[in-house]
This record gives C-alpha cells, sequence and structure tokens, in this order.
C-alpha cells in the first residue's frame, strides 16, 4: 500500500485561477478522483468582512477548490458545499458573509447549511469510543466523496485547528455540545469515523494565529494537501515545530487507526519542503492559554480548578474556559471600548479550591455544571456543589440545543434574578461561547453582539428563513432526526485504513 500523501505548494495569494490549477494538480497527482456525491466541506465556524475576516475558508480558495473538482470530474452526481457554522448562528448567514453564496451559484453546486437538514445516527466500532453512534447531517452520510477545506489556525481549545478539527463542524449544535468538554480530543477523534476525507485542501495562503473566530491573520502563503487527515495534520503541527503525538486530537486519531504520525510513513511532495515551509511559519502563535493567563492584566479574574475527571494537565481544554476566551474576543469586536466598559468580574471554573476575593459590586460568576467551591465572600460562608452529570446521562437520541433567543431569555432572566445577589451560576456543559458572550456583555455592560446594527438585520431574516425551511421540512419531509442511517447512506466508510493500522 502507498503511503499517504502530502503536498505542500506555494501560494502568495488568493488568486483563483492559480489555486483552481495547484488544487487540480493535487487531485491528479493524488490520483483519487471526484466521483458520485461530492461534499465540499470548508470551515466557517463564523464569518463577517468588517468583524471575523480571517476565521474562515476564504472564498477565492472555495471558488479554486470547485472549480478544480469541475475540472477533473465534470460529470460529478452532484457538487456540494456543506457546513455547520458555530456560536448559534444560522448557517445560511455565514455563506452569504463568507462569500460562499455566490461562489457555490457560479459553479452550479448545492449549498447543504447542516443545521436545516436531517440528522442521521451513524454507528461508531472503533474503540476506544465515548459513544456507540453519532449524529450528522444527511448529506455528510450520504457523500460518496468528501473534500474538507479547512483554514489554517491556532485554536484554544485544541491547540491548532487543520483536517481532523475541522469535522466538528459537521454536526449541527444539540450532537457538537455533547462531549464538547475535557474529553473534547477524544470526541474529535470519534468524529473521523462518520465519513472519510478522500481529499484535504487547507486555506494556507493566509493563515489565524492566536485563536479561531478573531485570529490574527499571518501570512504563510501556502496550499496544504492530502489524502490522509492525520498525515496532513501531524505534517501541519511539524511545520509549526510541534510534536504531533503532544496534540490530542491528532494522536488520538492515529492510535484509532487513521492515519500515521510519523515522517517516514509519509510521503511529502510539492514545490515546498518541510524546512521552507518551517521557515513560511516561523514565529505563528498557537493557542491554548489557561484562563487565568489569559485575562491577567484585565478587568476579568480568572479561576479555574480541575474538572470532574482526571485529565491530562487538570484542566477543562475542550469546555467553558476555552469558550470564554473567544467570547471576550467577539465583545472586544464588536464592541471596540468593551475593555474599557468592562465592570470587574470574577469567573470561576471546575474545582477551585483558592480563596475569592472579589472587589466592591463586583459579581462572582460560577461557571459550568462542573463549577464547585467553598469558602468566605463578604464574611459569610458560601457553599457551592457541582451540578456535573457523567456524561452517560446525555443521551443523543434526545439531544436539543437551545436557539440564540431562548439563550438570551435564560441568561438574562437569571441575571435578573441573582441582580442583587454576589454570586451567580451559569449551567452547562459546555456553556456555549454564545451564553458567554451574552454574560460578558450584560454582566460588563457592553454591547450585545447579536444587536449590533451591521449583523443584526442579516442575523434576523437568516434565523427567520432557517426557521421556516426547518419547519417547512419537518412538515413535508423527513424528520429532524432519524434513528437509522439513510438507506442510500454509507456511514461506515468503506476505504478507511483498518484499525489495526
Ligand atoms: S462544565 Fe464546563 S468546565 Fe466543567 S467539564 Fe463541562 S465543559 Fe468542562
Amino acid at each position: 500500500m502507498s503511503k499517504p500523501t502530502v503536498i505542500l505548494r506555494r501560494c502568495p495569494s488568493y488568486d483563483v485561477d492559480r489555486i483552481r490549477g495547484i488544487v487540480r494538480e493535487g487531485l491528479q497527482s493524488l490520483g483519487d478522483l471526484p466521483r458520485g456525491r461530492v461534499l465540499v466541506k470548508p470551515n466557517g465556524v463564523i464569518a463577517h468582512r468588517r468583524f471575523f475576516p480571517h476565521a474562515f475558508t476564504r472564498p477565492e480558495f472555495l471558488d479554486g477548490v470547485l472549480g478544480a473538482v469541475r475540472d477533473t470530474a465534470p460529470d460529478v452526481q452532484e457538487l456540494a458545499v456543506g457546513e455547520r457554522c458555530g456560536i448559534t448562528i444560522p448557517t445560511r448567514m455565514v455563506f452569504a458573509h463568507a462569500g460562499w453564496t455566490r461562489v457555490v451559484k457560479r459553479h452550479r453546486a448545492k449549498a447543504y447549511y447542516f443545521d436545516e437538514e436531517p440528522q442521521v445516527e451513524v454507528k461508531l466500532t472503533r474503540e476506544p469510543r465515548l459513544r456507540d453512534f453519532l449524529y450528522t447531517p444527511a448529506p455528510v452520510a450520504r457523500a460518496d466523496y468528501l473534500i474538507n477545506c479547512p483554514k489554517f489556525k491556532a485554536h484554544p481549545w485544541t491547540t491548532v485547528t487543520f483536517a481532523l478539527k475541522n469535522f466538528i463542524g459537521i454536526q449541527n449544535d444539540p450532537d457538537r455540545l455533547i462531549d464538547h468538554d475535557h474529553r473534547l480530543d477524544e470526541k474529535i477523534a470519534d468524529l473521523q469515523e462518520i465519513a472519510q476525507q478522500r481529499f484535504i485542501a487547507i486555506d494556507a495562503i493566509e493563515a489565524g494565529q492566536d485563536r479561531m473566530l478573531t485570529p490574527v491573520p499571518f501570512d504563510l502563503g501556502l496550499v496544504i494537501m492530502g489524502d490522509n487527515p492525520v498525515a496532513v495534520d501531524a505534517t501541519c503541527c511539524r511545520m509549526l515545530g510541534l510534536d504531533p503525538a503532544a496534540i490530542g486530537h491528532v494522536r488520538l486519531a492515529h492510535e484509532k487507526g487513521f492515519g500515521p504520525l510519523d515522517e517516514g510513513e509519509i510521503a511529502l511532495d510539492g514545490d515546498v519542503t518541510l524546512e521552507q515551509a518551517r521557515g513560511q511559519a516561523k514565529g505563528f502563535r498557537v493557542g491554548l492559554i489557561r484562563v487565568e493567563k489569559y485575562f491577567k492584566d484585565t478587568r476579568i479574574t480568572a479561576l479555574a480548578g480541575p474538572p470532574p475527571e482526571k485529565v491530562p494537565g487538570d484542566y477543562c481544554w475542550g469546555g467553558c474556559p476555552g469558550a470564554i476566551e473567544e467570547a471576550i474576543e467577539i465583545v472586544r469586536q464588536l464592541d471596540e471600548r468593551a475593555d474599557e466598559k468592562m465592570k470587574p468580574l470574577t469567573v470561576v471554573f471546575g474545582g477551585y479550591e483558592g480563596p475569592i476575593t472579589p472587589r466592591a459590586g463586583e459579581k462572582v460568576v460560577f461557571i459550568g455544571d462542573c463549577a464547585r467551591w467553598e469558602g468566605t465572600l463578604d464574611g459569610q460562608p458560601v457553599k457551592i456543589e457541582s451540578l456535573y452529570r457523567d456524561r452517560g446521562h446525555h443521551d443523543p437520541h434526545r439531544a436539543r440545543a437551545d436557539g440564540i433567543f431562548m439563550k438570551m431569555a435564560k441568561v438574562f432572566w437569571s441575571l435578573f434574578r441573582r441582580r442583587k445577589q454576589r454570586t451567580l451560576r451559569a449551567p452547562g456543559c459546555p456553556v456555549s461561547v454564545a451564553e458567554h458572550t451574552l454574560l460578558l456583555a450584560r454582566l460588563g455592560g457592553t454591547r450585545n453582539p447579536y444587536f449590533v446594527p451591521a449583523s443584526a438585520v442579516p442575523f434576523m431574516r437568516a434565523y427567520v428563513t432557517s426557521k421556516v425551511v426547518r419547519c417547512f421540512r419537518r412538515l413535508f419531509g423527513m424528520p429532524a432526526r432519524i434513528r437509522a442511517a439513510l438507506p442510500e447512506a454509507s456511514p461506515a466508510p468503506k476505504s478507511l485504513p483498518p484499525a489495526s493500522e
């Protein structure tokens, strides 16, 4: 069997024709051309030209990839682009803001907004795993050929986000939030069993450093392609001087047999050597900063203890602490005076055991189900009990997630009820980025990002359209969640390497 291949190609700008040529050559050289139902999965976690310009796969890149598919496989049964964006935004809005809608139309492709599609149960068999099945949108389950097009970015939960991590977007919110906690790395490894990534093309022309929603742009000038997500991610890690075995989700995907980590087991190709790529990536800043440090020298005091289960570092890297880091950046992005306006606030995560010394009038918010603490506040004894329930209590068959207006109502009601109290609890496991954003904006006295005029009107339009489409489909089409996989679906990818590899 030939080695998985990673191709590094120089591409200094978002020139659509050049990207199209590079991807076409990549597809041809790997020799596994698109066929049947082709689904392209870009990264559109959030997109807005003004507020979030660097978080998503650029439309020029998507344009080049779709063009290359048309060039190499003109007779595919279906060419589609599908994604579920983040923070409770309707995905159709992100398609429009990312500039993908017009690109999709130009290539006569179909757009799948995964939050509006029926969700299909897919059984998992590889060990070890967190669950025996997962839900995924029907277009993912029935795709014959999946092309993954992530953006090369840093990430506060997983250090980096390349091909493997981009699979978080193949789940809709209710399923995505299950296990999005201190076991997130395992969840990402499990997701790889849902669908095989037959071709990967990473938008690494302008990479994103520091964070995932509001990354700082980094001129990397590369298109990175390959036929195996672990091999691609391991190579990207090496470019940044990271040991791929030290990046949890990459190591776990390797251990589950999804691909190799060792340099000797990966064939490198292209017009850029790994050494040259390392040179180009020099100075790139990855994520993974503990929340206490992240908020140092701000008006927010963050205190964190261990999550309820023993995990490396005794810290919940996949849940609430990372979510609040992303949330404060959203608040800053939409209100340039946010830091200046922000009222002092203490936030507490996990099993924190030290003292809490808030200033006069300052609220103390215990964030997440696992937050617990015992001590004295204002001379009074305070005991905060953990609400955490084992993950066995979360049944994906009955998974639900609140829409943004329900989240707003819950957050604002709980703040109103506790307006005269010193402490407050934000329940959930995890507490989502959207809830953190609402909480920070309200308690900090800054603008509510969901009501900023430049984005509120398109948001409302997309929200209402998305709701109407979903209702219509439920009434006249498939149910929202299907217990068994679609008859034509191929949920267990046939050509994945055997689990023992
Ligand atoms: S409640 Fe939050 S911090 Fe605690 S385990 Fe869940 S996601 Fe992690």
